[in-house]
Order: C-alpha cells, then sequence, then structure tokens
C-alpha cells in the first residue's frame, strides 16, 4: 500500500480529470460508494472460487461479528448500490466512480495492495451498441492521454452461462487426458475453474489448448450476432481490435462481450484496462434480471504507462504562477491584500511567502516554487504606492508597476504565454 506523495499527485489528478472529462462528454453520472461490504456480497459475485475470493479479500470482523471486505472491485458494490436505491428499476444507468481497492497479492511494478481503479458501469441496455460505446469512449480517453499507440484491444465473448457449460465439460474432458502435460496451476484449476486455464501462461499448457475444442465452435446464435454487431460498430467507428478467443478474465459473472486494453511497455502486468458484459449478476444478487457491461482501468498502470512514455505534460507539475514577498510588518500586510486581490481580479495561482526570513532567503523559495514572477513589497514600495515584478525564469530585468495596474498587466502578461 503506497503513499501518493505530492510530486506525484498533479499527474493522478491530471488523468482523474482527463477521464473525468471524457466520461462528461458520454453523459456518465459518478456514483460515491463505501469502501467494506459484507463478506457475502464479494462471494457470491466475483465466485468462490476465483482468485480474488479465495486468497486476495482483507476480510475481517466488526464489533457486531459481521463479516467485512475491504472491496477488491468495484462492480458489486456498484449493483448492491444501485438496487439498494432502485435505480435500474425502469431506467437505464451510465455510471462511473474512482478509489482505491485492496487484494492481498504479492507485491510487483504495477501491482499493489491497495491501488486505484476507476470503474464504469451501465445497467439496462442489452445490445451490442452500449458494448460499443464503452470501448469507443476509452479509445477517445487513450487518444487524449497519447496513448493510442501504445495499447491494443483485445476482444472476445464468452456466450451464454449454457455455452460455458457445455464447453467447460468438454474441455474439462480433454485436459483430463493429458492432465500431466498441464502446468500445476492448470491442473488445480481443472477442478475449480476450468475456464481460466484458457489464460495460463505456460508454454506447455497452450500448446496443449491448440488441440483442444475450441471455445467459439460452442457460442449460440444469440450470443454470436450481438459479437458481429459489436465488431461491426467498432469497424464503423475506426476502433482497431484483435479478438483472442483465449480470453476469459478472471471474475465468474462475465458473458458475452469481455475486453481488455493491454499494453507491452509495462512488462507482465500489461492490462491497463479491463470489463465485460455481465447480464446476470444483477438477478444473482436478488434483483430483477437487467443487462448490464463496464469495465476498471487500473490507475497506477496507466500513470506507469503515461511516464513510461513520457507522455505527462510538464506543466501538470507547475503549481505557481507568482511568488509574493514581503520585507517588514507593514509591507506583509500590504501584500496579504494585494495577494487576495490578485486572486479575486485574476485566475493566477499566489504563493504568499510566509515564515520570515531575509530577501535573499525568500528568493531563494521563490526560485523553487516553480513561479514564473516573484512580486516584492518593501518600505520604498509601500511608500510609492508600487510593486516590484521580478522575472523568475527569463533574463529580463525587474521594474516596478503601479499598484492599480498590477491585475491587468500580470493578466496580459499570462495570456500571451
Ligand atoms: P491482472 O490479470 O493484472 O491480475 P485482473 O484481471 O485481476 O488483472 P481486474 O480485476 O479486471 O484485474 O481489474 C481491472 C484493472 O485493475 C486491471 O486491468 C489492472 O489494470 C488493475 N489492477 C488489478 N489488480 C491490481 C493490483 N493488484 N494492483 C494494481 N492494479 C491492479
Ligand atoms: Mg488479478
Amino acid at each position: 500500500m503506497n503513499d501518493i506523495l505530492p510530486d506525484q499527485t498533479p499527474v493522478w489528478q491530471f488523468l482523474e480529470n482527463q477521464v473525468k472529462a471524457v466520461l462528461g462528454a458520454y453523459g456518465y453520472s459518478e456514483l460515491r460508494m463505501p469502501i467494506v461490504e459484507q463478506t457475502d456480497l464479494f462471494k457470491r459475485s466475483i465466485g468462490e472460487v476465483t482468485d480474488i475470493v479465495e486468497k486476495e479479500m482483507y476480510t475481517f470482523e466488526d464489533r457486531n461479528g459481521d463479516s467485512l471486505t475491504l472491496r477488491p472491485e468495484g462492480t458489486a458494490s456498484c449493483v448492491r448500490a444501485c438496487e439498494e436505491h432502485g435505480l435500474t428499476f425502469n431506467q437505464v444507468q451510465r455510471l462511473w466512480y474512482m478509489g482505491p481497492m485492496f487484494r492481498h497479492e504479492r507485491p510487483q511494478k504495477g501491482r499493489y495492495r491497495q491501488f486505484h481503479q476507476i470503474g464504469v458501469e451501465t445497467f439496462g441496455m442489452q445490445g451490442p451498441d452500449i458494448d460499443a460505446e464503452l470501448i469507443i469512449l476509452t479509445a477517445r480517453l487513450w487518444r487524449q492521454l497519447g496513448l493510442e499507440k501504445s495499447v491494443t484491444l483485445h476482444l472476445n465473448t464468452l456466450g451464454s452461462a449454457a455455452d460455458r457449460a457445455r464447453f467447460k465439460d468438454d474441455l474439462v474432458a480433454y485436459l483430463s487426458a493429458h492432465i500431466e502435460e498441464l502446468d500445476s496451476d492448470s491442473q488445480r484449476r481443472l477442478k475449480t475453474n476450468p475456464l481460466r486455464i484458457l489464460d495460463s501462461k505456460d508454454q506447455g499448457t497452450q500448446a496443449l489448448l491448440d488441440k483442444a475444442p475450441h471455445f467459439h465452435d460452442y457460442i449460440d446464435a444469440d450470443s454470436r450476432e450481438h459479437f458481429d454487431r459489436l465488431c461491426h460498430l467498432l469497424d464503423q467507428a475506426g476502433v482497431a481490435y484483435e479478438v483472442n478467443a483465449r480470453l476469459v478474465r478472471g471474475l465468474d459473472y462475465y458473458g458475452k462481450t469481455v475486453f481488455e486494453w493491454i499494453t507491452d511497455e509495462l512488462g507482465s502486468q500489461g492490462t491497463v484496462c479491463a470489463g465485460g458484459r455481465y447480464d446476470g449478476l444483477v438477478e444473482q444478487l436478488g434483483g430483477r434480471a437487467t443487462p448490464a457491461v463496464g469495465f476498471a482501468m487500473g490507475v497506477e498502470r496507466l500513470i506507469l504507462l503515461l511516464e513510461t512514455l513520457g507522455a505527462v505534460p510538464e506543466s501538470v507539475h507547475q503549481k505557481v504562477d507568482v511568488y509574493a514577498m514581503a520585507m517588514g510588518d507593514a509591507a506583509q500586510v500590504e501584500m496579504f491584500r494585494i495577494a487576495e486581490q490578485l486572486r479575486d481580479e485574476t485566475e493566477l495561482r499566489v504563493q504568499l511567502h510566509c515564515g520570515g526570513g531575509s530577501f535573499k532567503s525568500q528568493m531563494k523559495k521563490a526560485d523553487k516554487s516553480g513561479a514564473r514572477f516573484g512580486l516584492l513589497m518593501g518600505d520604498d514600495e509601500l511608500a510609492n504606492g508600487v510593486i516590484t515584478l521580478k522575472p523568475l525564469r527569463e533574463s529580463s530585468e525587474q521594474r516596478q508597476i503601479a499598484l492599480k495596474e498590477l491585475a491587468v498587466e500580470l493578466t496580459s502578461i499570462y495570456s500571451t504565454e
């Protein structure tokens, strides 16, 4: 679990603001959910035999003896909240949330125990059009962030629950006959969660899968049509994708569409965004049958990617435009007044020097602040109704400006950048 320090938070804010702007452009609304839920919610939604529920949840008893869990993902909480507040009854929803998730995994680059997701969930729309919208929206975000050349879209359909059951039976029958050729993880999964074997990284297992029954031969007409229409909409929108029949995702609740945006730049933690359709989940959690589709982005991985590519604009680290200094008590009072006035009358970010010190030490702080100009108020300036404007980043000379012209002057300097 990491602290996110002040030199990092500007990058986080940059990413969050870009995401908010894109989601706003598609008419999505924010939902804020609690960080703990009843343990049972995750067991029933994510699935008892998934990695998350078997070994990654932070679960504890509260003072009433209730079993609570720090949320490992947002979809289950979002469905719970929507049901509790009747948000999916006779209406569609397009929602997003952001915040920390908790999984007890082995920490490594791009994998942490407290990490952050930005999640998007939609309810009440059963056609592939909304699947396409979600993917097109993420593609826009990558363009906005300058990541479009560094991520590829992997797309698959998981068919219906019945399709998966038939496929699972045949797959298990085939793999059981070749059990000694499977890696040990896959041998275990053969009994618990055989579909997960499809995304095993083991080469022997992958070679065996080439000869195993193929998932797409089991997909029913409805799912096939849904998938074809989705592909068509993406083609028409100019969003490129790779159909990857072995993409299954780690959670039990997905059916039909699943997708992942993957990058090669981050080593094995390459999935920056993942999602899919989960039409059965709302009903499974006690609501009315409600079609649903969503995805989640891993914020840390996106930030790693932005930094690896040098795609974060330098300006995000700039937090001050003007650094205001004063020598003497009366000058300081006046500087407080001027700083407030500038914040009233301009958009400039004004940092007022606090903590006293010589002129020289104040200038050092001004330099370090990253501001483009320093403002100086001393006894002379005070007596003459002027202020000294000192460039901190360029070689031009300092000069005095009449106080009443300061706001206009600064605004015009900063607007001609
Ligand atoms: P992975 O295959 O990398 O373990 P996942 O399938 O468990 O991912 P999801 O549950 O779908 O991931 O979560 C969506 C996204 O959240 C992932 O694609 C990833 O970007 C991010 N994510 C998941 N687990 C972590 C983690 N422990 N630390 C950082 N980011 C994570
Ligand atoms: Mg995982």
